[in-house]
């Protein structure tokens, strides 16, 4: 059996994805062909420079151990290491700095690794009462 392996995918650690994100990775033929990697705050990590040199390590890993050729960042709306929904003044705050540090991550990636192709992923959440709706959306 071969041990190598299509994509990385990092994402937030928070628990209410647990199912959707399964989903997503069914869809995107990623169950049992991605790395996993689960981190608060997900793209975060790469921007920030306390944490960066962690972060990409993690990608160098996933490259030199199971030959990944794809990376995939995912940010989500109101994300706790994010200071949450609360913390920006509306939507489009939060929208913009969420998918803004997707892309600053993306091309510190890409620098260190130009070889790998990067997609970056936005996760929805909308939570009532008795429900929760979580859907994805690609960044260009
Ligand atoms: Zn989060």
């Amino acid at each position: 059996m071969s041990h190598t392996c299509k994509s990385l995918l990092m994402h937030c650690m928070d628990f209410r994805f647990g199912k959707a994100m399964k989903g997503f990775m069914e869809e995107h033929r990623m169950m049992d062909d991605a790395d996993l990697v689960s981190i608060a705050g997900s793209a975060k990590n790469i921007v920030n420079p306390e944490t960066q040199a962690f972060a990409l390590r993690q990608i160098e890993i996933s490259k030199s151990l199971h030959e990944m050729k794809e990376v995939n960042l995912m940010n989500h709306l109101d994300c706790g290491a994010y200071g949450g929904r609360k913390s920006f003044e509306n939507d489009a705050a939060e929208y913009n700095k969420l998918t803004g540090d997707l892309k600053e991550a993306r091309d510190i990636v890409k620098e260190k690794f130009p070889e790998l192709t990067v997609k970056l992923w936005l996760a929805h959440i909308e939570e009532q009462e008795h429900e929760k709706k979580i859907w994805f959306e690609e960044i260009a």
